[in-house]
């Protein structure tokens, strides 16, 4: 049983990211889609709220489970017995910083492999803060994100006003 982990601060999720997690759930017996707690970064969903909106994005699949985590993902994932690390990758500039992170958790750990899915290129421009400022200038954001995660979008926006 080979068991994946999918990690990121989906904040929020987008088309880009259940596309990965789709496909994923292919190769792999379990993915477990990881929330980050990132303290550094401001976000615009709470960790809860990053949660349940995965969970109501998903389209249904046993194989996929949403969980957080803090800490360091070497320790998660020892901890937890999860076999490889997979990442999307977008563009070059993902490249540089997805390298050195995966060759940082291998010195960490040295189990710890990455796996790396290429962009569906429907998806290629699509990042969650990109998706953000679209939506706060007003752009129709549709096809980026579920129906699940406007809503909330929208009810934030609602509630800042
Ligand atoms: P973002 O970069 O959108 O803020 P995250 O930090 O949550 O997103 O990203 C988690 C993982 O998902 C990273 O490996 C990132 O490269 C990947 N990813 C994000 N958006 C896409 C996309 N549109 N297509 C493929 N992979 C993506």
């Amino acid at each position: 049983m080979k068991v994946a982990i999918y990690p990121g601060s989906f904040d929020p999720i987008t088309n880009g990211h259940m596309d990965i997690v789709n496909r994923a759930s292919k190769i792999f017996d379990k993915v477990i889609v990881a929330v980050l707690i990132n303290g550094g970064k401001t976000s615009m969903f709470t960790l809860e709220e990053r949660v349940e909106l995965i969970k109501d994005s998903l389209i249904k699949n046993e194989k996929v489970v949403v969980d957080s985590f803090t800490g360091l993902l070497t320790d998660y994932i020892k901890e937890n017995n999860i076999d490889v690390i997979v990442k999307g990758l977008r563009a070059v500039s993902d490249f540089e910083s997805e390298f050195q992170m995966a060759t940082m958790n291998r010195k960490l750990n040295e189990n710890a492999e990455t796996f790396f899915l290429t962009t569906d290129m429907k998806y290629a421009h699509l990042s969650s803060s990109l998706v953000k400022e679209v939506f706060r200038l007003g752009g129709n954001i549709e096809d980026f994100v579920s129906k699940p995660v406007l809503n909330a979008m929208i009810e934030k926006e609602v509630k800042d006003e």
